[in-house]
């Protein structure tokens, strides 16, 4: 087993004090110690935004991806490598934004990966924009007079389009993250788990403590996973507003759905059954092609 510092790069993260990206990283490296993966059987793609500075931060194979397009490279991966395990982190403005498209389409085509989206419902590198996800009147310094817009649901989107693993998580609960990635990893098709990650330098609503008086655990309270629609509702009732008091929304965190046995994007392409590297036969002999051409 790799021990969870093992995962460090030399680097130190540059994220402020305080920023739900170093629980985050805690967990991952946690759960990526505790599930047992050798670092030749698992690579990580990163999007743009202080989540993906982190791409410096681990000693892992990975790559940091063009923002919102941390989805394409790792469902190459994924076609090409069916030997690994591939896992994205994303943030909320960079996957549910340019990224949208993107995400809408693996759930629906369900390569084996595990999408980590770091939601801090702002945009914290370019210094507090609002995001995709920032509550629905919320001043930013973009949005002085308040966002007008809703919300996009990421549980609710990736229900829609029928993910085979749906869970959201809160950065304020190491062991409780932890567990959520080794499920999530463990699960062979398209898994989200979208975490509540305070930004405490750009969004000063939804803070850490804000979270921790409203947030439940789904394990707790009889949850059953394999209701679709139950989930799809649950996903629409809990979507917290800005003004809600604790006792006005509650926000579960934990697994809303997964679906046993559903066959991969992978699966279904007989031409990626086998890694592409294992399928190459060595040179060829192209001289005769070479010679034709004159
Ligand atoms: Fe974290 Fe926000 Fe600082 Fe970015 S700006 S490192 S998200 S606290």
């Amino acid at each position: 087993m790799i021990a969870p510092d093992e995962f460090k790069s030399p680097l130190k993260p540059t994220w402020c004090p305080g920023c739900g990206n170093f629980n985050m990283a805690e967990a991952l490296r946690r759960a990526l110690s505790e599930i047992g993966w050798e670092k030749h059987e698992f690579a990580m793609v990163w999007g743009i935004g202080c989540h993906g500075n982190g791409a410096d931060f681990y000693d892992v194979a990975g790559m940091h991806a063009l923002h919102g397009r941390a989805l394409p490279p790792a469902t190459g991966l994924a076609l090409t490598r069916p030997d690994l395990h591939v896992i994205v982190e994303m943030g909320d403005g960079d996957g549910y934004g340019i990224g949208l498209g993107h995400f809408v389409h693996s759930a629906r085509r369900n390569p084996n990966i595990t999408v980590i989206a770091h939601n801090n419902q702002i945009y914290g590198l370019t210094t507090g924009q609002a995001s995709p996800t920032t509550d629905h009147l919320m001043r930013t310094v973009s949005t002085p007079d308040g966002v007008l817009e809703q919300p996009v649901n990421p549980i609710g989107l990736a229900l829609a389009e029928r993910a085979t693993f749906v869970a959201r998580g809160f950065s304020g609960d190491i062991e409780h993250l932890a567990g959520l990635f080794k499920q999530a990893f463990a699960h062979r098709g398209f898994a989200l788990v979208d975490v509540f990650q305070p930004c405490v330098t750009w969004n000063k609503l939804n803070t850490s403590a804000w979270f921790r008086e409203r947030v439940y655990k789904l394990e707790e309270s009889d949850w059953e996973t394999s209701n679709l629609d139950a989930a799809l509702a649950l996903s629409m009732t809990s979507f917290h507003e800005l003004t809600c008091t604790p006792e006005q929304c509650r926000i579960p965190i934990g697994v809303f759905y997964q679906a046993a046995d559903v066959p991969t994007y992978e699966d279904g392409l007989t031409a990626t059954q086998t890694p592409g590297w294992k399928r190459a036969e060595g040179p060829r002999d192209v001289s005769a092609i070479v010679s034709a051409l004159g």
